[in-house]
């Protein structure tokens, strides 16, 4: 990662405002998913990151970091594990719920999903709130696993996420 990652994610992210509701600017990151060289890019310079010696398994929140996890996972030879939205996986999970601006929402995961002290790298494409991600890298831990690491496209530092998630490390390609 580092300037040169920072400003491909800038070149390939479009500014959506009033989506899904009025008043938030939905940041759609497809024109960088949709660039082959970009994208290799930037899944290169997440597990130069971390080192690609530095997780055993990755775990991908839906919708868009099961993109970034099944790309991670296929180039340094681990697992990959979904994390989803409720009432999606078809056996025995454990679940996690957050509030959001209006309600609220609940992730789930396997309760077989990790090998007991496997380390896991979480990854999403963008970090908002912080609430998505606070609730995966708790699924992450009753499931057994061993949190190595969370990566994210792009942060939205106004949104608090870094802080809500402190101590624990948050790599952001770029943050505005
Ligand atoms: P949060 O829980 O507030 O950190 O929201 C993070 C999750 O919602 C991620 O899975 C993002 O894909 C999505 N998300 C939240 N806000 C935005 C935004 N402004 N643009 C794009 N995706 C967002």
């Amino acid at each position: 990662s580092g300037p040169a990652t920072a400003e491909l994610v800038a070149s390939r992210v479009l500014d959506v405002p009033d989506f899904p509701q009025p008043g938030v600017v939905f940041k759609d990151l497809m024109p960088l998913f949709g660039d082959g060289e970009v994208f290799r890019q930037v899944i290169d310079g997440i597990i130069a990151y971390h080192g690609r010696d530095s997780f055993d398994v990755v775990a991908g929140i839906e919708a868009r970091g099961f993109v970034l996890a099944a790309a991670i996972a296929y180039a340094t030879g681990v697992g990959v594990v979904p994390v989803r939205k409720a009432g999606k996986l078809p056996r025995a999970a454990y679940a996690a719920s957050y509030a959001l601006e209006y309600g609220e929402a609940t992730l789930e995961v396997h309760q077989d999903a990790f090998t007991a002290g496997h380390r896991v790298l979480v990854v999403d494409d963008v970090l908002a709130t912080g609430g998505t991600a606070e609730a995966t890298l708790g699924l992450v831990e009753q499931a057994g696993g061993t949190v190595a690491g969370f990566s994210v496209l792009l942060e939205l530092a106004f949104l608090g996420g870094r802080d809500r998630l402190a101590p624990r490390p948050v790599h952001a390609l770029l943050t505005v």
